[in-house]
């Protein structure tokens, strides 16, 4: 899969070909025409900044609710060009914040509810899929957490313990290595943790899908218009290359790309998740591997790895690794990073033997927005007209479904369920200014890969207690 070599300012309308920046938008079905741009200056209810989960979610749960709103979403490129259209196609309950670490913060009850919110937007998404016909995909595997050495064997059972005290055991499963191996097969192996709560998607036709649904319940998307600031106040508004939007209510739902207005540009910081993705493998190589059950799989490495298996027999492999750039700089070159790539190809076939002459047929990548705390933020300001949903760390295609439901629930002004958890109105502070951040961000990335690197090494689990690990992970 190779990239036209264009810059944002030399790229015409026709210019991009946006199938290039995944394989999700290469297999959306369509041929990705952008819709037409915002003609001029207008008047809206609401007014949505971006067209990736959050802000079609938003849009969509408005006008089930009010159809009588007159809902514009501004899109800078297309429907699902940002993270949700370039994912790991995990629909998982997990919130980005440990339960320990939200048990710790907001107390058991409050914890308890937010995860129960997060398995049933996991639930909303196939429902939602199912009723607008949107051929998303939506597989319900589970997911599993796999123990790759006895380093890893800890963790999973300590989130096993988490879950019993917040009383959500009930349908996990803790897995030894045989039972593992039942499932699928993976070299180094010793145990898992499985949870139903999680579904594979085709993420870039759930959003093109839920573009659609939402201007059949009468939403407009203008593409190619990019916003270049908001104002809140008396007259809440969005400037934007077409002209001024007046709104009711504004939301930023642009998640990492939220870094690059002046007014946001500390609250979010862009970390980039790279991706491979083999060939759809022969029978035979399934039949070394296993995995039919499908299930959303990770191991415990601070650096994170995340593996799916598609609808038409591929092996898709997901890490960090690719280093943040300074001054939460986002670019389409940032989109490969061979050293990443490369390495993530090299850890699936360290996982996979069967994989060893796979060919890997694709390789991209995106950016996703960690937060100070790393906790996601869904907030409405009425007195300022201001609304937004951002900071999923990488887990966001649950959490943005959760996200559309509150902010239209907010900016409605109804007391739901929804509406008063932990995640509402929540205010992280501010990343540091360059160069700390960029030094910062750095030493954790860093010093993170070294602490998985030292344990799988050693065979002795992480302490937690090194100052990477305190700085950098929840
Ligand atoms: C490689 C990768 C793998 C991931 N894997 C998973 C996974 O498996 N499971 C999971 O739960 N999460 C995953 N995530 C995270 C998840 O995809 C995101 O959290 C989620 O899609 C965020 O949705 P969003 O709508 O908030 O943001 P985005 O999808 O990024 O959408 C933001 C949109 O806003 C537009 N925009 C930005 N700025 C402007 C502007 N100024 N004016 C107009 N439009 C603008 C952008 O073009 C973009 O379309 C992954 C992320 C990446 C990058």
């Amino acid at each position: 899969m190779t990239r036209t070599a264009i810059s944002r300012k030399d790229a015409g309308p026709e210019a991009r070909d946006y199938r290039t920046y995944s394989f999700w938008l290469e297999t959306a079905g369509e041929d990705l025409t952008p819709r037409p741009s915002l003609p001029g200056p207008t008047r809206a209810d609401v007014a949505i900044l971006g067209a990736g989960f959050t802000g079609l979610w938003t849009a969509y749960y408005l006008l089930r609710q009010d159809p009588s709103l007159r809902v514009v979403v501004l899109e800078s490129e297309i429907a699902g060009f940002g993270a949700s259209g370039r994912n790991g196609a995990w629909c998982n309950s997990a919130f980005p914040v440990t339960p320990d670490e939200l048990a710790r913060r907001f107390g058991t009850e409050a914890t308890r509810d937010l995860l129960l919110q997060m398995r049933g937007a996991v639930d909303e998404i196939g429902r939602v899929a199912e009723e607008e016909g949107i051929d998303a995909q939506y597989f319900r595997g589970g997911q599993l957490r796999v123990a790759r050495g006895p380093a890893q064997l800890p963790a999973i059972e300590g989130a096993y313990r988490s879950a019993q005290e917040l009383g959500l055991e009930e349908d996990l499963r803790l897995l030894d290595a045989q039972e593992t191996a039942e499932r699928i097969r993976i070299t180094g192996a010793e145990g898992a943790l499985y949870n139903p709560h999680c579904a594979t998607i085709h993420p870039a036709r759930l959003a093109r899908g839920l573009a659609r649904a939402v201007e059949r319940l009468g939403g407009e998307i203008f593409e190619r218009t990019t916003v270049t600031d908001y104002e809140g106040g008396s007259n809440p508004k969005f400037l934007t290359d077409a002209g001024e939007v007046r709104a009711g209510a504004v939301v930023l739902a642009g998640e990492a790309y939220l870094a690059r207005l002046r007014k946001l540009r500390r609250q979010v910081l862009p970390i980039y998740s790279l991706i491979v993705l083999t060939e759809p493998l022969s029978e035979a190589q399934w039949a070394e591997i296993g995995w039919e059950g499908r299930d959303c799989v990770a191991s415990n490495r601070y650096t994170v790895d995340y593996l799916s298996r598609t609808a038409d027999g591929r092996i898709l492999f997901g890490g960090r690794g690719a280093p943040y750039h300074y001054g939460s700089s986002i670019q389409d070159e940032y989109d490969r990073h061979d050293v990443t790539h490369e390495m993530l190809r090299h850890t699936a076939r360290e996982w996979f033997p069967a994989l060893e002459d796979a060919r890997f047929t694709h390789a991209w990548g995106g950016p996703l927005a960690m937060p100070r705390d790393w906790m996601p933020t869904m907030s409405y300001d009425p007195s300022e007209g201001v609304a937004t949903a951002r900071g999923y760390t990488g887990q966001g295609v649950a959490t943005a479904n959760l996200s559309g439901q509150t902010l239209a629930d907010l900016i409605l002004g109804r007391d739901t369920a929804v509406t008063n958890l932990p995640s509402v109105n929540h205010e992280p502070r501010s990343w540091e200014p360059e160069p700390l951040r960029w030094l910062g961000a750095r030493y954790v990335q860093r010093g993170l890969a070294k602490v998985d690197d030292r344990a799988e090494q050693t065979g002795k689990p992480p302490t937690g207690k090194t100052l990477a690990e305190r700085l950098g992970s929840h």
